[in-house]
């Protein structure tokens, strides 16, 4: 059997000067790959530009092999007896593909055979949206059923943790160090120790959520607006382009990368400013926009010169809820006609960045597969958002539940922070209220802020559930 490692590079490695333990996080990954396949040569690819890209890229080195090892450069904790199994797995059953489940990312590899790769070439082509370590197994799921392919699970389900040991950001880079002083344990016991330990997984922010302005053009039946903010319909205030600076900047400059929601109780396209102050943000390096509107009065902000330059770290939710007229008119009001049109034309604008919404409830149940067949065709992506309740202060119409059976620590307080136009800083969308609040955007450094969320997150993990979260079911979603 001709084996070739392959090192994929996704994305740069953050701080890689910055030394783990006693070894660059390269020294890690090479050492941990010179153990698994000892003598058996590699190659570094990457960054790609698209998935073809990344197909094409591993067709033209993998003449004469029969076997790729997979690794991806920023996985210092490679496990070595694992990727051991996993070789023995794969010629074991002759599989064209084997890959591990159940374990942090970073901790496995993936072997492939290179004869599938022209097939994958074909679907690659077709395949919009970035170029991730999860792209060679979204392509092969075009078609699973055509493939022989093997899985290594691990003796420990992690999977609800959604840890990843990687340095391809500081959050990640963070929980790395937490984890330097188990990493040398045999894998079922470190697996262990990641198991009992959730109190080391709040590290950074990963999603800041922001209110630009106060003020809405729809009050959707799901939306508990009227509670917070009775006047939205007429409110108007927004915040200054200066104040959404800097406070992008000093996030950006503490957290390294962020996905940055400026939709946070508001309608974004109520700034009078909405194409400057999304302009000045998808130029600052690590940042990716995510916009969620009704697709109401966007007619006059000039979206094709911000398209001209091909962003790609902006994403858009449209709020439709309903593809039919008298159902639309009954969840948000007039405007189906002109949030469609605005849908296709962010469609024709930013192909693969638009995410047309429903929020399924009884009043749409019934239209939720004509909905998601619908702009699955035309945008390629839905989002079929689950009802919430807002912990029993709005009536309850979820059709279904489809919560974990074991309740864990939110993830919302684990990733998120939630700015409102006066500065206060709460931990998520829900606590509308403002009974958590952290402290203040405009007065404080946000690091500050973020810290005092700790103590909060200590007490999810020990099951002792603060009043606004007792009865909120939104703890096992999350944005980005
Ligand atoms: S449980 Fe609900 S209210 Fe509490 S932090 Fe999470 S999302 Fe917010």
């Amino acid at each position: 059997m001709n084996t070739l490692c392959v090192l994929l590079s996704f994305q740069p490695v953050v701080d890689p000067d910055r030394p783990l333990g006693n070894r660059s996080v390269a020294d890690w990954v090479s050492d941990a790959l010179d153990q698994a396949a000892p003598g058996v040569p590699r190659k570094s690819l990457g960054p790609f530009l698209s998935c073809l890209d990344l197909v094409s890229a591993l067709q033209s080195i993998s003449e004469g092999f029969d076997e790729l090892v997979l690794a991806v450069d920023d996985s210092p904790f490679l496990r070595i007896d694992v990727l051991h199994q996993m070789r023995a797995l794969h010629r074991e059953y002759r599989a064209d593909y084997t890959f591990a489940d159940g374990y942090p990312i970073g901790l496995t590899a993936e072997i492939l055979r290179p004869s599938i790769l022209p097939l994958l070439a074909g679907w690659a082509a077709d395949k919009g949206g970035p170029v991730t370590r999860e792209s060679l197994f979204q392509l092969l799921s075009v078609d699973i059923n055509r493939f022989d392919i093997e899985t290594q699970l691990s003796p420990v389900d992690l999977r609800s943790r959604r840890l990843s040991l990687t340095a391809d950001s500081r959050r990640n880079r963070i929980l790395l160090d937490r984890y330097l002083g188990e990493v040398s344990l045999d894998t079922k016991g470190f697996l262990d120790v990641l198991d009992v330990t959730a109190d080391r997984s709040r590290t950074l922010p990963a999603t800041l959520l922001v209110q630009i302005t106060d003020g809405v053009r729809q009050i959707p039946i799901w939306s508990p607006l009227k509670q917070i903010n009775p006047d939205a319909l007429t409110r108007r205030n927004t915040l200054s382009r200066q104040r959404w600076n800097n406070l992008l900047d000093q996030a950006l400059a503490w957290a390294g990368d962020l996905t940055v929601m400026p939709s946070f109780w508001g309608e974004p396209s109520l700034h009078p400013e909405i194409l400057e102050l999304m302009t000045d943000a998808l130029a600052k390096p690590g940042l990716h926009l995510c916009l969620e509107t009704s697709g109401l009065g966007w007619g006059k902000v000039d979206l094709d010169s911000l398209a001209a330059r091909h962003p790609t770290n902006l994403d858009w939710i449209v709020e439709l809820d309903s593809d039919v007229a008298e159902t639309y008119q009954k969840l948000r009001g007039n405007g189906l006609e002109e949030a469609q049109a605005f849908t296709r034309r962010l469609i024709a604008l930013f192909p693969s960045r638009v995410w047309p919404q429903t929020v399924r409830m009884g009043e749409n149940e019934n239209e939720m597969e004509a909905f998601h067949r619908h702009w699955k065709e035309e945008a390629g992506r839905v989002i079929i958002q689950k009802h919430n309740d807002f912990g029993g202060r709005l009536d309850r119409a979820k059709p279904s539940d489809l919560s974990p059976w074991k309740r864990h620590a939110c993830w919302h307080l684990a990733r998120d922070l939630a700015v409102f136009l006066d500065g206060t800083v709460v931990v998520c969308r829900d606590d509308f209220h403002r009974t958590q609040p952290l402290g203040n955007a405009w007065t404080e450094e946000l690091s500050a802020v973020w810290d005092r969320g700790d103590r909060l997150f200590e007490r999810h993990v020990k099951e002792d559930w603060p009043e606004v979260c007792r009865n909120c079911d939104e703890w096992y979603t999350f944005h980005f």
